[in-house]
């Protein structure tokens, strides 16, 4: 194309129908799957207040600091952000509609999600999640439920090369002590340190032990650790998660630096991670967020949840070498003449009434044309219609894979289509 206005934007992509049919499937066997453990769906806007993220998700986060698609609404100057992930938006909307009220929530939502990242195989500017979000639940049950539920979906997917990582961040207090552990730690090496964490320091210093600077890995191990400030109560919360998952043979790894990109987690966290997709090799990811819910403006209330990138699944799936029947019509509906024509528009409608799914020849053109497009469509069947057949009421049918035209009354044609539908 020459005229580069004309693309989509970089990091934004087109999905083509054939590759749309395995959306549609994914799509499918997600909602079976979220339905067998009582979610619920929720449509939340694509935009939102930006104030809700910077609160949500944390003023110095890589989301809020450097890949929000943000503007100001040109006619009264509000600040908006399309939405960067779901879980700000699921809590606001549900506060809002007051939902908590009476009872605990299990909700979920799907849809596109924008970042302003470096577009690469997996990661895009516009991508695609499901987020699972169970609010009102405190105990170690839910944390093991969700992860469960993760390992029960790449069962049904297929996907082998998928493993479990998981953490524990303790509760606010010992965040807060080990924050301040971090920062007179980092704070005395100052010199040894890049200019992102210089400047975390203060803000954010947890974060930079999740910095991927290989220069500052032996500052990183050597740093304190939240571990040995983490209290009781989240402990045993931990290993009551783990309890759980052992019962169930779902094997994981504690990986103590995994502390996730976002402010607003606490206690159990976790990513599915695969080598199968280079870098970008987490497909799902998520924990529990206490602390998010009162953070928006609500009533203290317990929750957890979890995302998943659906590009990234998929494209796990297309490299498994899974392929899909092509989606077809049963019948295709060719036609020539004007008496024709109109029998032929009413007989498609009669078959689709019937629950068939029916392509009707538009365009004109000889029947042999027709035929070789019936031929390509994938249909079943071909019904054919000529003067002879408008004249008598009645239509042919043409089996594509081979066999005898036979000429029905209209009444038997969705009993005679049918015989040929696999
Ligand atoms: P990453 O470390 O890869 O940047 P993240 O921690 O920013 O991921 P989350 O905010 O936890 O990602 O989002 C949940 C999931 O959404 C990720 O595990 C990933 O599968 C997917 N995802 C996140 N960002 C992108 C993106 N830019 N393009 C495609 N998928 C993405
Ligand atoms: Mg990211």
């Amino acid at each position: 194309m020459s005229d580069k206005t004309l693309q989509a934007v970089r990091g934004m992509n087109d999905i083509l129908p054939d590759e749309a049919e395995l959306w549609l499937w994914f799509e499918e066997v997600v909602r079976d799957w979220l339905h067998s453990y009582g979610y619920r769906n929720i449509r939340m806007p694509l935009v939102e207040p930006t104030a809700l993220f910077k609160r949500a998700i944390g003023e110095v986060t890589d989301i809020v600091e450097k890949e929000m698609y943000s503007f100001e609404d040109s006619l009264n100057g509000d600040l908006l952000t399309l939405r960067p992930e779901g879980t700000a938006s699921c809590v606001r909307a549900v506060l809002q509609h007051n939902l908590l009220y009476n009872a605990p929530q299990r909700l979920y939502y799907s849809g596109q999600m924008f970042r302003h990242e470096r577009p690469q195989k997996g990661r895009y500017r516009q991508f695609n999640q499901y987020g699972v979000e169970a609010l009102g639940f405190a105990g170690p049950d839910i944390d093991a439920e969700q992860i469960l539920m993760c390992a029960r979906l790449w069962h049904k997917l297929g996907l082998r090369d998928v493993t479990l990582q998981m953490n524990t961040l303790g509760d606010a207090a010992a965040r807060k002590r080990h924050r301040a552990k971090l920062i007179d730690y980092f704070g005395r090496r100052q010199d040894m340190l890049d200019a992102d964490a210089v400047r975390r320091l203060h803000t954010n210093p947890l974060r930079i032990l999740d910095s991927k600077n290989p220069a500052m890995q032996g500052l990183i191990d050597a740093a304190p650790k939240l571990m040995d400030e983490i209290d009781d109560d989240a402990l045993q919360h931990f290993a009551a998660v783990q309890a759980i998952l052992e019962q169930h043979d779902v094997a994981f790894e504690i990986n103590p630096r995994l502390v996730r990109g976002l402010d607003y987690y606490n206690r159990t966290v976790f990513e599915w991670v695969t080598t199968d997709l280079g870098a970008q090799g987490t497909i799902c990811a998520g924990g529990r967020y206490d602390g998010l819910i009162e953070q928006i403006g609500g009533k203290p209330a317990p929750a957890t949840g979890f995302a998943m990138g659906v590009e990234r699944l998929l494209a796990l799936l297309q490299d498994s070498g899974m392929t899909l029947p092509r989606q077809q019509v049963d019948a295709y509906v060719a036609h020539q003449g004007e008496l024709a024509g109109r029998l032929a528009s009413s007989v498609a409608e009669r078959l689709r009434d019937d629950g068939l799914r029916v392509l009707l020849h538009c365009g004109g053109g000889s029947f042999k044309s027709q035929m070789k497009k019936a031929d390509a469509s994938g249909a079943y069947v071909a019904v054919v219609i000529g003067d002879d057949e408008a004249r008598a009421g009645e239509a042919s049918v043409k089996p594509m894979q081979g066999g005898e035209q036979t000429r029905v009354a209209l009444d038997a044609l969705t009993r005679t289509v049918n015989q040929f539908i696999k």
